[in-house]
């Protein structure tokens, strides 16, 4: 994108989130939903396609764009991006990389106004952190697959229009693994009820249960068996350094909250910011942070020259997601008993950033994969 374009997009975003979306947090956590005021404007300002190609409708922004977009996003509260979030990431980008120029027109135009909503189907119980062992079947029957099964967690689902579903059509481990788009009217396609979760009211997951399902062939992804695994691999990679950029705004946006907290309360008459034990706590916050926003930076430029696609992102994530949780933590230490009080920013941003390290592959996932890459590049 045109770099004074995107300067207005990134001012208008930013603007934005701090004059509409932060003051209505409370309301997000109350109502456990994103008011549909918010959800129109974001809809106006491409927020829904941000990530998608501007011939589909998407605004086409870089990695190092959306990381950019992504921090400022990240300074409010998570399910305000969650809304948009798999119509750009994990599940539009399938679409994007491996679908037909037919699947493309059908869907991305949609994705990218916000009048549809994509959601990404791997997670399996038993299938998880490996998603070589899903067990949904896809049954080629004459011009139709048919599809059964069970996922869980899968977010966005109870909005979705159209589920990105990985489904095993072979026995080879990987490329066993085929992904079909399932429009969620179809006769046997069940959407449970949204998931009672720890943090991020106002975003939601479910499990979707697929009970014989009759997709026509042309909804095989690309139309072609077995790109499954690598599809999903590929989405997940991008959405890690996007996830990573959604920590560093959140990350920066608790130390303002800290760093106000500090400044403003008092005990035996002075500021807690006067004790130079919160002076360190708000010192190694800043500087994890600060660490966490090179990194993703870096990263962003380096993914778009091609130059490292897989480490650099499985980096961030688990940096970012690990320090942005360090960071509420000491947040709370910061505001004493009151950081522990429903209502408070830090309290509720301290549940929210929980699962930055389960989701789109866990700590422990992301160590495999850095190792591997590792010992890879020595052998
Ligand atoms: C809020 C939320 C939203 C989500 N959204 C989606 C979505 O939209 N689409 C989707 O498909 N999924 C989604 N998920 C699922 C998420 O990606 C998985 O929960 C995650 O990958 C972990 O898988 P699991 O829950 O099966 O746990 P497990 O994989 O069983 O992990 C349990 C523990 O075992 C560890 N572990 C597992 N395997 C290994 C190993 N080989 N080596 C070392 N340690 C290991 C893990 O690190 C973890 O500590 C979402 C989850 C949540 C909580």
């Amino acid at each position: 994108m045109d770099p004074n374009v995107f300067d207005d997009v990134l001012r208008t975003v930013r603007d934005f989130v701090r004059d509409e979306v932060v003051p209505a947090e409370d309301e997000i956590e109350r109502t456990d939903a994103i008011p549909e005021r918010l959800r129109a404007t974001a809809a106006d300002m491409g927020l829904f396609g941000f990530a998608l190609p501007e011939e589909h409708g998407g605004l086409g922004l870089s990695m190092s764009e959306d990381v950019r977009l992504a921090m400022e996003l990240g300074h409010t509260v998570p399910a305000f991006r969650s809304m948009f979030g798999t119509n750009n990431g994990i599940a539009g980008q399938v679409i994007v990389k491996y679908g037909t120029e037919e699947q493309k027109q059908r869907w991305l135009p949609r994705l990218a106004a916000g009048e549809a909503i994509a959601s990404f189907a791997l997670t399996e119980d038993g299938a998880g952190s490996d998603p070589s062992s899903v067990r949904t079947k896809a049954v080629r029957d004459g011009e139709h697959y048919v599809l059964s099964g069970a996922k869980r967690f899968i977010t966005n689902a109870p909005h979705a229009d159209v589920l990105v579903v990985f489904a095993r059509t072979g026995e080879d481990v990987h490329g066993g693994i085929s992904v079909f788009l399932v429009e969620t009217g179809l006769d046997g396609v069940r959407i449970g009820p949204p998931n009672a979760k720890m943090g991020q009211a106002g975003a939601h997951t479910a499990e979707v249960f697929f009970d014989d399902v009759r997709v026509p062939a042309s909804a095989l992804v690309g139309g072609q068996e077995g790109t499954g695994f690598t599809a999903a691999m590929s989405s997940l990679t991008r959405g890690r350094l996007h996830i990573a950029a959604i920590c560093v705004g959140l990350a920066g946006r608790i130390v303002e909250e800290s760093v106000r907290f500090a400044a403003e309360a008092e005990q035996g008459g002075k500021p807690i910011s006067r004790f130079q034990l919160v002076q360190a706590l708000l010192a190694e916050s800043q500087a994890e942070y600060y660490a966490g926003r090179s990194m993703v930076l870096e990263a962003a430029r380096e993914y778009d020259s091609g130059a490292d696609t897989r480490l650099a992102p499985s980096c961030a994530k688990l940096f970012c997601s690990e320090m942005v949780s360090r960071v509420a933590d000491r947040a709370v230490q910061v505001h004493g008993g009151s950081g522990y009080m429903r209502g408070v920013p830090v309290e509720r941003f301290y549940r929210d950033s929980r699962v930055f390290r389960i989701y789109e592959g866990t700590s422990e996932i992301q160590k495999l994969i850095i190792a591997k890459q590792l010992l890879r590049q020595f052998a």
